[in-house]
């Protein structure tokens, strides 16, 4: 009963901002009383902190506001990909405490090798701000923790990702990438709580993360939303899944890239880092380099061809754009919009993300905190208090 009504103050918290007492019993439907000891005690856990008053023109004394603390609980989340690895650390109060990004041609090394990179990295940040738990975001389909398939790392299938952070003992969870990617634009920024969302990231692969009626959308087995391999096209371009025909081998990193450079420029060099090639398509595309308009004119066409069908089954309230298509929204909109338009009655909002390449590891640190808002006596009492 207690920590129920501790999650219901920090909730409070969460979803309306910073509070006087007050305001948390009317918010929670709990007595001043009542919320005066849980607050106390959540400050004793180091979760919420009691900082300036509540603006002036209220009638008597004036409130301390309550508001998540800052410093303290945090949560990890990590994404190894195609060709990076990242780790971002996130407080209870929603503020990125740090965050990292290197680039790794990860196909090219064992999985060993590589979850004992990514290790290292969560161990630094650990080290740093020491977390209450690790979310991984791997691009491929996941069951517990073990990789199920995995169409751009076809060496990984079978692989227990958490097992490789098992030096960190903290509790750690596996999940789809596009997946936690929906999860932190619903839990944060414009779109929050949109109910009806679907993500799109376009990297190597091209992922999907489906939310209706305000959940997730996983099906019978993890794979739900996994729309890169949707045969949209007849085209014979293999894909990484051993298939012809998915959306990925049009719309995905590499078709662009293929389109936009030949072998040999750096656009191509996988150890160069992601952002900086796409900061530099977006470059000749300014400049009106031919080749590259056209590229991405026709990754524009195809994304607005595939979208139609998701807005179609989905009919969500938003459609948002993640990793590259993002960072080159700007070129790819126009095209996307017209395809869309063209194959559905109502023309649905596209936006693009703000939270770059950093979504599925915002995502991850979001669910790696969730316990302790589930449940905040997991956090123990801090022995200064
Ligand atoms: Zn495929």
């Amino acid at each position: 009963m207690r920590s129920a009504n501790l999650a219901a103050v920090l909730a409070c918290l969460r979803d309306d901002g910073p509070r006087s007492r007050a305001q948390l019993a009317a918010g929670t439907g709990l007595t001043k009383a009542t919320v005066s000891s849980l607050v106390g005690e959540l400050v004793d856990r180091g979760l919420v902190s009691e900082g300036g008053l509540l603006r002036p023109g209220s009638v008597g004394r004036p409130g301390t506001l309550v508001e998540l603390a800052g410093r303290g609980t945090c949560g990890i989340g990590v994404e190894i990909n195609v060709d990076y690895l990242a780790v971002l650390v996130l407080d209870v109060a929603g503020e990125v405490r740090r965050q990292a990004r290197v680039a790794l041609d990860t196909a090219a090394l064992e999985p060993a090798e590589v979850l004992a990179r990514a290790s290292a990295m969560t161990a630094a940040a650990h080290a740093e701000h020491p977390a209450v738990g690790v979310t991984v975001a791997f691009p491929g389909g996941v069951q517990g923790s073990v990789v199920r398939t995995a169409p751009n790392l076809p060496r990984w299938v079978g692989t227990d990702v958490a097992a490789g952070f098992a030096e960190l003992a903290l509790p750690v969870r596996v999940a789809n990438d596009a997946d936690l990617s929906a999860l932190a634009e619903w839990s944060a920024g414009p779109h929050a709580h949109v109910p009806d969302l679907v993500y799109l990231t376009g990297e190597v692969g091209v992922g999907g993360g489906v939310i209706t009626g305000g959940q997730l959308l996983r099906g019978s087995t993890g794979l739900g939303g996994e729309v890169g391999h949707l045969a949209l096209t007849p085209g014979d371009a293999a894909c990484g899944c051993g298939r012809t025909g998915c959306w990925e081998t049009v719309v995905g990193l590499a078709a662009l890239l293929r389109a936009a450079a030949d072998p040999g420029d750096p656009l191509r060099d996988p150890g160069r880092d992601l952002e900086d090639r796409l900061a530099e398509v977006a470059d000749r595309a300014r400049d009106g380099d031919a080749r590259t308009l056209a590229a991405l004119a026709d990754i524009g066409t195809g994304l607005g061809v595939g979208a139609a069908v998701l807005v179609s089954l989905f009919d969500p309230a938003v459609v948002v754009l993640g990793g590259y298509f993002a960072q080159l929204g700007e070129f790819l909109l126009d095209p996307l919009t017209q395809a869309l338009g063209a194959r559905v009655a109502d023309p649905h909002r596209v936006v693009l993300s703000t939270l770059g390449f950093t979504a599925a590891v915002r995502g991850g640190a979001h669910v790696a905190l969730q316990p302790v808002f589930t449940d905040p006596t997991t956090v123990p009492l801090e022995a200064s208090a």
